[in-house]
């Protein structure tokens, strides 16, 4: 099948069986690849109401088309699981090689349950399936396991999906690091592969993925050079250059960023402050090399060298949300503290978004006084203090002392020690990611309602909605057709394999000819329009089987200017999250209250039988 390694394998690690599948045809015409091909698996795989950590919950590893396919920007595979922090489906993608790799390796996607009595990691290698033991690997960071385990191998070119201590404590903030560098970080899919003892999955091999036309992906990434000097020269410029940090100082002076726990403003940091976390200050100081993922001429990341006196740590530059997290978030403006708080993330397996939302409530409890100095093990955790960041990071790394209930992350923190509740910043138990909604409204939506809540790359009115006028972004009116075709190209990139930065450093356009070269997709835009829709609702589908309902799907009202900020360029504005909700299930056609889809909508999208089987039985709504 054009566009397909055509196998995928399901793993059981409590009976260490394994079975190879040929790719189920229709299901990839469905469903693509990433998110939505991930979501239909695991809605066949994983039975309703399972518990998160039981044996028979899956976690899947998933590519999509474009992976190994040479197309640019394509190499990104997607993380699906049921989120430990949500209760719903989660999904979270990465770039690096692994995508391409399991490609490589003669699979699509792979697909765990079960318990392993013991640490084992799983090879995909040439077509072979091998579960091999990871005693030696579990308690090992990141980098320490990717390192034995090419050393086991005699192979230093295999790449690596890896948990680290985070996932092995079963961290709400654990995430999945792809090649020491690259994390499918959000919703706790790490903790899935702790809990069945599951060290990581490794990749290699020399397989192709058959296309429908070789000639014509090669005659489109040779257009690429004419966009890159042309049209997209700025943003090209910038990515290659200082990649994601390059719009740091901007996004904290429009605060867009968040700011002291999304409670500050852009005065509550000093000029110095705000331009030592940018790549231009920090790429002189720190930057030894290039770091990117398969088949990107952009190559957007950088290798940093952090030497002071205490450490002396060789890690990759940090994106722009993580420089938020463990900046602005803090009123930290010391880029070595937050370069090392991103070195822990990666070496540790956690979510840097999580880990410095829940580190910003916890300074703000902190501050406000609903924590002493002794319940927080003597850390003085006062806004900007970064040897209390690191030390507080460093406990929660350890899983020592006030470090293990702050595992859970920030509502679980709160919930744990029944207080702090008024300062949690999150959507359903998710930190917020940095561009927040008070700057673009339409996030509010996204936050609160998309099937994995709390991301900024799932689809809406999003974040270029958020560069409108105030007379535009905030009118509340109307809202709900723009907002159901915004899920369009976001559903797309999480399905198709490219990276959600293609939209600006690919030419208009070339992403569905690209498409047509791999597989001979030649759907028109009304089918593509269909595709996003169903992607949204199988991942949706997943939730509500949960008995998961509009209700259940909240944000912290900080986070929609409840109360509006009193200071900055933000003050006094409050979002209408609900009546963007209310809008967004009209143009949807789905029940504004419970937000269940209607049969009809199901029955025209298509391909969600299961969906309509089990949300209406016997034809009548469950
Ligand atoms: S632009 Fe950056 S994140 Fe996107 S594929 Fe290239 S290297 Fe990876």
């Amino acid at each position: 099948m054009d566009g397909y390694a055509g196998k995928v394998a399901i793993i059981d690690l409590t009976n260490k069986a394994y079975e190879i599948k040929d790719l189920n045809p229709q299901w990839a015409k469905l469903f693509v690849g990433g998110a939505a091909l991930g979501a239909r698996y695991l809605y066949d795989l994983m039975p309703a109401h399972t518990p998160v950590f039981a044996p028979e919950s899956v976690v899947g590893f998933v590519s999509g088309p474009t992976n190994l396919t040479k197309t640019f920007l394509g190499g990104r595979y997607t993380v699906v699981s049921k989120s430990p922090v949500t209760g719903g489906f989660n999904d979270a993608s990465a770039g690096g090689n692994l995508g391409p790799f399991m490609r490589k390796a003669g699979f699509d996607a792979v697909f765990v349950k079960g318990i392993s009595e013991k640490p084992v990691y799983i090879l995909l290698d040439d077509g072979k399936i091998e579960i091999r033991d990871a005693q030696a690997l579990w308690g090992k960071t990141v980098s320490e396991a990717d390192a034995l385990i090419k050393e086991e191998l005699g192979d230093s070119k295999v790449s690596t999906a890896l948990i680290g201590p985070g996932g092995e404590h079963l961290s709400n903030m654990a995430g999945v690091i792809t090649d020491c560098h690259r994390a499918a970080a959000r919703g706790g899919s790490g903790a899935v592969m702790g809990s069945k003892k599951l060290k990581g999955l490794v990749c290699r091999g020399n397989q192709i993925v058959p296309l429908k036309d070789d000639a014509g992906v090669a005659a489109i990434n040779k257009e690429w050079n004419d966009h890159a000097k042309g049209r997209g020269a700025v943003p090209v410029g910038k990515f290659k250059t200082t990649g994601t940090t390059s719009d740091y100082d901007s996004s904290v002076y429009l605060a867009d960023a968040g700011i002291k726990n999304w409670a500050g403003a852009p005065e509550d940091l000093t000029e110095e402050q705000i331009k030592n976390l940018t790549g231009a200050v920090m790429d002189p100081k720190y930057k030894y090399g290039k770091l990117g993922c398969h088949a990107c001429p952009v190559q957007c990341g950088a290798k940093y060298h952090i030497k002071n006196d205490k450490y002396d740590i060789k890690t990759s530059r940090p994106e722009y949300e993580s420089l938020g997290a463990f900046g602005s978030m803090l009123l930290n403006g010391d880029s070595d503290c937050a370069n090392i708080c991103n070195w822990y993330c990666n070496e540790y397996g956690y979510d840097t978004l999580s880990l410095g939302g829940t580190l910003a409530w916890l300074m703000e409890c902190y501050e406000n006084g609903l924590f002493t100095i002794e319940e927080l093990d003597g850390i003085d955790l006062k806004w900007g203090n970064t040897e209390a960041i690191l030390a507080m990071v460093k406990k929660i790394c350890d899983y020592e002392g006030i470090g293990i209930p702050l595992n859970g992350a920030s509502r679980a923190a709160a919930q744990h020690f029944g207080r702090g509740f008024e300062y949690l910043t999150t959507a359903s138990g998710i930190e917020i990611p940095m561009h927040g909604a008070r700057y673009n409204p339409g996030l509010a939506r996204t936050f609160q309602y998309d099937p994995t809540p709390g991301r900024h790359v799932k689809g809406g009115l999003g974040v270029p909605y958020g560069h409108q006028p105030p007379e535009v972004k905030y009118n509340y009116e109307d809202t709900g057709e723009r907002d159901k075709a915004g899920i369009e190209s976001w559903e797309f990139f999480n399905i198709s394999g490219f990276c959600n930065f293609s939209g600006f450093l690919l030419a208009p356009g070339v992403h569905y000819r690209y498409m047509e070269a791999i597989g001979g997709y030649s759907f028109k835009p009304e089918d593509w329009t269909n595709l996003a829709l169903r992607s949204f609702t199988i991942r949706d589908a997943f939730n509500k089987r949960e008995g998961l309902r509009r209700k259940d799907f909240d944000i912290s009202p900080r986070n929609v200017g409840k109360p509006p900020l009193e200071k900055g360029p933000l003050a006094g504005i409050t979002v209408d999250n609900e009546k963007l909700g209310d809008n967004f299930y009209a143009a949807m056609g789905w029940d504004i209250e419970t937000g269940m889809p209607s049969k009809e909508f199901l029955e025209n999208i298509g391909g969600l039988e299961c969906v309509i089987e089990d949300l209406y039985p016997e034809g009548k709504l469950l």
